[in-house]
């Protein structure tokens, strides 16, 4: 492209890269998904459909950048994309990585959603959106001691989101009411309650909403013994 004197605006561009050597997570996650997820009616508290759709989406981008990426994470409306720490993907520039992964993500989402919810176009005033952050972590237990964190999340989160929603549903508790029982309760009180009074055995729950989802560079979708076989997947990177 011919130059302009206009040009010398570029210098003003700054191209923030990634440390060297280090593992990059890109993190996406749905912008406003509790308000999302009411309009469109997500059953609670884990519409099935709205996860397959995530793991479809983010399945995708794996597979588009499969020689970058080691393994995929993900629950309710987040994801965690792992690269590998000698990634050479886009000289590293953190927009690049950050933009395309999330606007590919997102482009999947839209694609895909009438496969998922067929019933239910997508409303243009009621979109999905996701923000998305690069993060660098310097060696291997940095990076498993990031998928055990997420990972915990997602016990925590839907063990309380569980016994939140079948004290309404089950017990006919309000949400206030529901709300008052669990607070200040522990992980074995909340398994005693969803026993005792809801009639719910919390081990027999599907394995996605216990454990969230880890999808493999070959795109293999995993729900069993995340965290015990991390070690697995992270041979030879
Ligand atoms: P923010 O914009 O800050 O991320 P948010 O409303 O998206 O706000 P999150 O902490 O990301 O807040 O939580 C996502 C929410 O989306 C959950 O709390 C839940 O209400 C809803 N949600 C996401 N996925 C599902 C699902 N599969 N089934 C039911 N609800 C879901
Ligand atoms: P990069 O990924 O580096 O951005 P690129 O192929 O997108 O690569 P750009 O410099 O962004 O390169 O140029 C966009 C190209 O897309 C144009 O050169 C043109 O070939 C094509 N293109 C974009 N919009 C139109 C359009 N409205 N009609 C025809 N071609 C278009
Ligand atoms: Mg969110
Ligand atoms: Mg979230
Ligand atoms: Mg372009």
């Amino acid at each position: 492209m011919a130059k302009s004197r206009f040009e010398y605006v570029r210098e003003f561009e700054n191209h923030e890269r990634l440390l060297p050597e280090c593992y990059i997570v890109v993190r996406i996650d749905g912008k406003k998904f509790h308000e999302f997820s009411k309009f469109y009616e997500f059953e609670k508290p884990n519409d099935l459909n709205a996860l397959k759709l995530m793991n479809a989406s983010a399945k995708n981008v794996v597979l588009h950048y499969k020689n970058d990426i080691i393994l995929a994470y993900g629950e309710s409306d987040e994801y965690s994309f792992i690269l590998r720490q000698n990634s050479t993907l886009y000289n590293r520039r953190t927009d690049k990585i950050s933009t395309l992964f999330v606007s590919l993500f997102t482009s999947n989402y839209v694609a895909l959603w009438t496969k998922y919810f067929p019933q239910k176009g997508l409303d243009i005033k009621h979109l999905p959106f996701f923000d998305s952050r690069c993060v660098t972590y310097p060696n291997l237990k940095a990076i498993k001691d990031y998928l055990s964190w997420r990972f915990v999340d997602t016990h925590i989160n839907n063990l309380y989101n569980t016994a939140f929603w079948m004290l309404i549903k089950k017990c006919d508790l309000t949400t206030e009411g529901a709300e008052e029982r669990l607070r200040g309760t522990l992980s074995k009180e909340k398994h005693e309650i969803l026993f005792s009074e809801c009639g719910i055995n919390y081990n027999d729950e599907p394995e996605m909403y216990k454990k969230g989802s880890l999808i493999t560079r070959k795109g293999e979708i995993l729900h069993e013994d995340v965290i015990k076989q991390i070690e697995h997947f992270f041979e030879g990177f």
